[in-house]
């Protein structure tokens, strides 16, 4: 285990805003996990933070990185184990070696596989949980457990997980035969082509409202260009706030309470963050 006192964590907010943390713990196996949380009275596990706004001040939190639990176990021709570390990009090689085929539709997604199973990751009409059979956990009672599917409640980028603040370990897929080269490069290709990569951003910034796009309310609001400091709503792609340089976590918050207020004014809905903030 490596552990790092009074670390910057600027880099590993993709949106590059942070403050000095407490700690940045690296750990090598579960029972390390086991073993800093129990010792911990405030910890965050940071995955690769593409949805994660950190405060630019003191952060009194031990952030614990699981980077290092990145195995890959087959179990069977259509299951394997995944370890909650791994990223999401290996895991969708991993598919293409092997043949197997069912979220090549969340290719491009940035971030780690732990990270898109807490929040039900999704994109163009696939969500994670789609492929999902059970997912180990360590819990709220600090015991590891397997948790079928068919027991966790899972929502639109929301799960049981999340909202007891479980931490994963690792997850069991259940694939079919047949990767789909021809989706990923679809979606890859549709990605670099509408959001706006070039500059720091969290990917979308609120959850779609049901029967609505948060984008399409953003453009009807008549916010998107909005500029508060250097964080602004993105020209490219409504529901992305950039961080055109040196934007503060003011900045982008404060922006956050600007489009959800124009939106609210002008539509009646409320846009909830899709985006965690960590204060
Ligand atoms: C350009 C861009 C495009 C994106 N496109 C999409 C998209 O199409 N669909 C989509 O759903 N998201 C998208 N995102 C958002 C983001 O990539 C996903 O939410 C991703 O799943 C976050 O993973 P992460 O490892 O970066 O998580 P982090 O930002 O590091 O963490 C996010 C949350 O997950 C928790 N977490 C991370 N790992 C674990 C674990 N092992 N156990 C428990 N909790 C954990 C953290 O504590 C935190 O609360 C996009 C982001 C960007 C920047």
């Amino acid at each position: 285990m490596i552990i790092l006192k009074n670390y910057n964590m600027k880099k590993h907010s993709n949106m590059k805003i942070g403050g000095e943390a407490r700690s940045f713990i690296e750990i090598e196996n579960k029972m390390e996990a086991l073993d800093v949380i129990k010792k911990s009275d405030n910890f965050f596990i940071i995955g690769n933070g593409t949805n994660t706004l950190f405060n630019d001040k003191f952060l009194n939190i031990d952030f614990i990185s699981l980077k290092k639990l990145k195995k890959i176990t087959k179990i069977d021709d259509f299951r394997v184990n995944v370890e909650a570390g791994l990223d999401f990009g290996s895991l969708i090689k991993y598919l293409e070696e092997n043949d197997l085929s069912g979220i090549e539709e969340l290719s491009g997604i940035p971030g780690t596989v732990g990270g898109i199973v807490y929040m039900n990751g999704g994109a163009y009409g696939k969500e994670i949980f789609d492929s999902i059979e059970s997912v180990e956990c360590l819990d709220d009672e600090k015991q590891i457990r397997v948790i079928s599917k068919k027991d966790l409640i899972v929502e639109y980028r929301n799960t049981e997980i999340k909202e007891k603040n479980w931490i994963i370990l690792s997850v069991n897929f259940i694939f079919e035969k047949g990767f789909k080269k021809e989706i990923v490069k679809e979606k890859r290709d549709k990605r670099n082509k509408n959001h706006p990569i070039e500059k720091p951003n969290l990917g979308s910034t609120f959850k779609n409202p049901k029967g609505f796009f948060a984008a399409k309310l953003i453009i009807e609001s008549g916010v998107q260009g909005k500029q508060i400091g250097q964080a602004q709503v993105s020209m490219k792609h409504p529901n992305f706030i950039v961080n055109n340089g040196g934007a503060s976590f003011e900045d982008v918050t404060k922006l956050i309470d600007y489009v959800v207020e124009k939106v609210y004014e002008k539509t009646g809905i409320r846009l909830e963050k899709e985006i965690i903030i960590l204060k």
